[in-house]
């Protein structure tokens, strides 16, 4: 796999006026922070493991980044935004050898299905679009950095991190850490560690496995150290180790799931600044799950919906991304036929509107949908004034431009009715 730039197609977006567009403020679980507009914005969202295809939980976690990099564009600002693929990991060795694949091949066919994904559902993407396997002297240099700075210690052929200093931190009791981090690909048991909780930064080859040759021994890198380093080269430059000089911190945003809070954002945060000494990022989003008919959508249970499924129903992807965008996306959702029958026919009833003679009054809609994304991307707000809107032009309502509401919406919710 290589390093992509601009992965796939960039979607068009019609330009909007660009009147007032007010800080973009998130108020996650670390605490709120506001992006003004005028400047640029660092991005860092962790990309998938291609193991298998984009399920809508994956599908609901990349819009709402999309959303983030539609509204600064909108207002005028540039965009860094890199995603990673975690093309080295025990899921993705476990599927090649039940399915007797080469894990490369596996790997690529389930990126290349996610491009496909990701252009269907209009998302912007990423200016790179880096796999692991391709910066395997980056991280090196950089965990012989976090050697040198102190934060290592050896388990037999294995690296380790020491957490040690960064506990105190810890955004759940260490005992429910101890339990995620087990979950997780952790190994908090294991005989000789310092702390349980301390991640494996270079694991020693085992057999059957890839391994890279590196001044911590042949192997491949632990998870964490994989995003700092693509993250802080592809965002920072080649001197990252050297940190961000131009900013309290290396990066702005570090996004995912809320499956990734714990263990992997806080060590990655962690890491980072065991490399340069600097705070990670000035905002941590995190993006709830997607269930299923009241249940957790999960690989285990079975139960995971695909998005290339739906589009191969002859699902429209508009409607895909209309129902995903209606809840907030911190909040964990429920996905079932009904969500998606409703979708349909709530885009069928914006596109009527859309398309009368005469049409409900659009700049207040306009302002309220510029308003609701700057407060923490309040979609469900904007998206109960639309259809309010809907009844007021069934009301004989008029003064609207069906134009300027259909350039917003595209814009800025990538909605294209
Ligand atoms: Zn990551």
């Amino acid at each position: 796999m290589e390093i992509l730039e601009n992965p796939w197609p960039t979607p068009f977006a019609p330009l909007i006026e660009r009147g007032n567009f007010p800080p973009l403020t998130f108020k996650g679980s670390q605490g709120s922070h506001s992006f003004s507009s005028g400047t640029a914005l660092n991005m860092y969202v962790c990309g998938i493991t291609p193991y298998d295809a984009t399920h809508l939980g994956h599908a609901a976690t990349y819009l709402t980044f999309d959303l983030i990099n539609r509204y600064k564009r909108a207002a005028g600002d540039a965009v860094n935004f890199v995603e990673n693929i975690t093309d080295v990991d025990e899921p993705l060795f476990e599927r090649a050898n039940r399915d007797s694949l080469d894990w490369r091949d596996l790997g690529q066919s389930q990126t290349d299905l996610y491009r496909n994904d990701m252009t269907a559902l209009r998302v912007f993407p990423p200016s790179y679009f880096v796999p692991v396997t391709q910066v395997m002297p980056l991280i090196d240099q950089a965990i012989t950095a976090i050697v040198k700075n102190g934060y290592s210690y050896k388990v037999g052929g294995d690296l380790y991190f020491r957490t040690k200093e960064f506990l105190p931190e810890l955004p759940i009791s260490e005992s429910e850490a101890i339990e995620n981090f087990a979950q997780r690909g952790g190994d908090p048991e294991r005989v000789g560690k310092e702390h349980p909780l301390d991640p494996v930064l270079w694991i020693a080859n085992k057999e059957g496995e890839p391994g890279w040759q590196s001044s911590h021994g042949f192997g491949r890198p632990g998870w964490h150290v994989e995003c700092c380093v693509i993250s802080l080269r592809y965002l920072l430059g080649e001197n990252f180790l050297e940190g961000n000089k131009s900013s309290d911190t290396l990066i702005d945003i570090q996004g995912g799931g809320s499956d990734l809070i714990f263990p992997h954002h806080f060590m990655s945060a962690a890491q980072s600044k065991a490399m340069t000494g600097q705070k990670f990022a000035k905002a941590f989003v995190h993006t709830g799950m997607i269930g299923l008919d009241g249940e957790k959508m999960s690989k285990s249970k079975g139960n995971l919906v695909f998005v290339s499924k739906l589009l191969d129903q002859g699902v429209d992807p508009v409607v895909i991304r209309y129902a995903l965008l209606q809840g907030h996306y911190s909040k964990d959702r429920m996905w079932s036929d009904k969500v998606l029958r409703n979708a349909v026919s709530e885009v069928q009833n914006i596109r009527t509107s859309l398309a009368m003679m005469e049409i409900a009054p659009t700049k207040p809609l306009i302002s309220t949908l510029i308003e609701s994304l700057a407060d923490d991307l309040n979609t469900s707000r904007f998206f109960n004034e639309l259809k309010m809107w809907v009844e007021d032009c069934h009301k004989g309502m008029r003064g609207g431009s069906a134009g300027e509401l259909s350039r917003a919406m595209d814009s800025l919710l990538g909605l294209t009715f």
